[in-house]
C-alpha cells in the first residue's frame, strides 16, 4: 500500500522518554531528524532536560506527563500529540517497570503495576494511534520488550510474562496493520545501564554480567540504534519482528 506523500518532518511518540533508554530513544531521533513527543510519568525534571537535548538537536518537542498504565493517559497523550504536531508517524512503547521479587512473595499488587505499565500502556497506546496511523497508511510501532521476555528469569515472573505479552501484541498487531504501511516491531535488550538495572542487588548484577557473551552492559543508545533501524522509512518491509540487543544472551 503507497503511503501518501511524506511530510517535512516525522513525528516520534517515545513513552518513558525521561530517562534511560527512552532518553537515549529521544536523542536518537532527534538527530535523525524527528520531532519528538516525550512521555514520562512523575519526573519532570529529568523529562525538560532531555527535551532540552533534543531541541538543542533541532527538534520540535513536545512533553507530555501521562500514565500509560491508565487507558485515558495513553488517549490523552495520543490526543495531545495529534492536536500539537497533527500526526504521529513512529510510536515508542518503551515506558515500563520491575517489582521483581520471587512468585511465593509475589502480590496482586506488585503483578498490576508491572503488566499495567509495561502491556496494558503498549496496548492502549497502540489502539489510541493505530486509526491514525492506518489514514495516513503510514506508521512504525517500536514496543520495548526484553530478553527475559524469551528466555525467562527468576525473580521476575510479572515482569518477564509482561516482555513476552509484548512480543504477542507485536505480531499479532503486525498482521492486522501490514496491509496499512504500518509495521510493529520489537526490540529485546539485555542489560542495559539505567536507572532501573542501577537499582538491582550487587550480586544480581553479577550473574547478569556473568551471562553476557559480549561481558559487558549495554549503552542505552545501542538500544536506541536499533528502535532508530525500525522506524526508518527504508524498514517498510520488516514486521513482527524481535530485534534482540543483548551481547549475545538470547542467541
Ligand atoms: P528507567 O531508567 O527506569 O526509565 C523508565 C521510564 O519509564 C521513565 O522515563 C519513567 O518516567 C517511565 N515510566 C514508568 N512508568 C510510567 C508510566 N506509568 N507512564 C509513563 N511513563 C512511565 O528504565 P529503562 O531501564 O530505561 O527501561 C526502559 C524500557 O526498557 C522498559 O520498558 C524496560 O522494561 C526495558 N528494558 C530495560 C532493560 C535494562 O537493562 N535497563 C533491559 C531490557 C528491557 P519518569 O522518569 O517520569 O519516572
Amino acid at each position: 500500500m503507497k503511503a501518501m506523500e511524506a511530510p517535512a518532518r516525522r513525528v516520534a511518540v517515545v513513552t518513558g522518554g525521561s530517562r534511560g533508554i527512552g532518553r537515549a530513544v529521544c536523542i536518537r531521533l532527534a538527530k535523525a531528524g524527528y520531532d519528538i513527543a516525550l512521555n514520562y510519568a512523575g519526573n519532570a525534571a529529568a523529562a525538560e532536560e532531555t527535551a532540552g537535548i533534543c531541541r538543542e538537536a533541532g527538534a520540535a518537542v513536545l512533553t507530555v506527563q501521562a500514565d500509560v498504565s491508565d487507558p485515558a493517559g495513553c488517549d490523552a497523550l495520543i490526543d495531545a500529540v495529534k492536536a500539537q504536531f497533527g500526526r504521529v508517524d513512529v510510536l515508542v512503547n518503551n515506558a515500563g517497570v520491575t517489582r521483581d521479587c520471587l512468585l511465593m512473595r509475589l502480590t496482586e499488587e506488585d503483578y498490576d503495576k508491572v503488566l499495567d505499565t509495561n502491556l496494558k500502556g503498549a496496548v492502549f497506546c497502540c489502539k489510541a494511534v493505530s486509526r491514525l496511523m492506518m489514514k495516513q497508511r503510514y506508521g512504525r510501532i517500536i514496543n520495548m520488550s526484553s530478553v527475559v521476555g524469551l528466555r525467562g528469569n527468576a525473580g521476575q515472573v510479572n515482569y518477564s510474562a509482561s516482555k513476552a505479552g509484548l512480543i504477542g501484541l507485536t505480531k499479532s498487531l503486525a498482521k492486522e496493520l501490514a496491509s496499512r504501511g504500518v509495521t510493529v516491531n520489537a526490540v529485546a535488550p539485555g542489560f542495559v545501564g539505567t536507572e532501573m538495572t542501577d537499582a538491582m542487588p550487587e550480586a544480581a548484577k553479577a550473574a547478569t554480567l556473568a551471562a553476557i557473551p559480549a561481558g559487558r552492559i549495554a549503552d542505552p543508545d545501542e538500544i536506541a540504534r536499533a528502535v532508530e533501524f525500525f522506524a526508518a522509512e527504508g524498514s517498510g518491509y520488516i514486521t513482527g519482528q524481535v530485534l534482540c540487543v543483548d551481547g549475545g544472551m538470547a542467541m
